[in-house]
């Protein structure tokens, strides 16, 4: 595949709908207003979220960044309703997360998050089309419409003449792909990803990379920590973390994210054929 192919590759696959929810840039995907998170083991006390505040507006795209220890793992459990804060609030839509039940998060992590992960959490024995299906299958939704949409948003990632394969037989950068489509099964909030490309080479992670970008273009909302400035320089906003507070929140331009694009396919080693 030539280097300008990767670029267009995931922009020939037809684009599925977005969803019945129209996105509004108005809206908030999620609101953190001084959010804190402690943790007590063995008699000790560990402040990993000392009062965080940001909103994320439907449609951003944001990199959550810090060095280890900064509390990014703790932000993504919260965000991702996981785990509660011990003070603050987080509203997903217009709900309070922090004065949810156990099965109130329960439901809202199954419907209206769409996690990814650095190492795909595919399940080996099912098909592409089966692990799009599966936040489905938890909600007992399985009709053909449903069934339809997988397929679609399988075609959508660029897997079409796939759908009946297993994550064995798929490379790293299309597993991902599935863990990207079925995270969008639930038209959710935003898609919440974890070191998404940290298992991937350069050519692949400029591949999701690009989808990320088509999916945001599209007005999907993405939320992603990195440790990798190449990917954070690819998102609309670049939040860093250090010793649980926030220690800035920077818009990258426009032209500063084609630049990073255009500088990351241009520095792309060469295929092996
Ligand atoms: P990062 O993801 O940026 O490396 P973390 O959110 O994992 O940071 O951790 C922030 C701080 O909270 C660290 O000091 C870590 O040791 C502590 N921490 C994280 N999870 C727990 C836990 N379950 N119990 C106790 N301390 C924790």
């Amino acid at each position: 595949m030539s280097q300008a192919s990767v670029v267009n590759d995931v922009y020939q696959q037809p684009l599925a709908p977005i969803g019945e929810s129209t996105r509004n840039p108005t809206r908030f995907a999620c609101r953190v207003r001084d959010l804190q998170k402690t943790y007590v083991l063995k008699g000790e006390t560990v402040r990993a979220l000392r009062g965080v505040s940001f909103d994320v507006p439907e449609g951003d795209y944001v990199a959550i960044m810090g060095p280890s220890g900064s509390g990014k793992s703790t932000l993504l459990n919260l965000l991702g309703c996981l785990d509660t804060p011990s003070a603050g609030s987080l509203f997903l839509g217009d709900d309070d997360v922090a004065k949810m039940s156990d099965d109130q998060l329960a439901e809202i992590r199954s419907k209206r998050i769409g996690f990814v992960f650095q190492a795909y959490n595919l399940i080996q024995q099912l098909t592409v089309v089966e692990n799009i299906q599966v936040p489905l299958f938890y909600q007992g939704k399985l009709g053909s419409s449903e069934l339809k949409r997988c397929e679609e948003l399988a075609m959508m990632v660029g897997l079409k003449g796939r759908l009946g394969h297993r994550p064995a037989q798929l490379s790293g950068g299309q597993q991902q792909r599935v863990a990207i489509a079925r995270s969008l099964v639930n038209d959710p909030f935003f898609i919440l990803a974890d070191e998404p490309t940290g298992n991937l080479d350069s050519r692949t992670t400029e591949e999701i990379l690009q989808l990320f970008k088509r999916l945001n273009d599209e007005g999907r909302t993405i939320i992603l920590v990195t440790h990798e400035d190449e990917v954070s320089k690819r998102a609309k906003r670049v939040i860093r973390l250090k010793d649980g507070l926030l220690q800035s929140d920077v818009q990258n331009s426009y032209e500063s994210r084609i630049a990073a694009a255009e500088h990351a396919i241009a520095n792309l080693p060469p295929e092996i054929e």
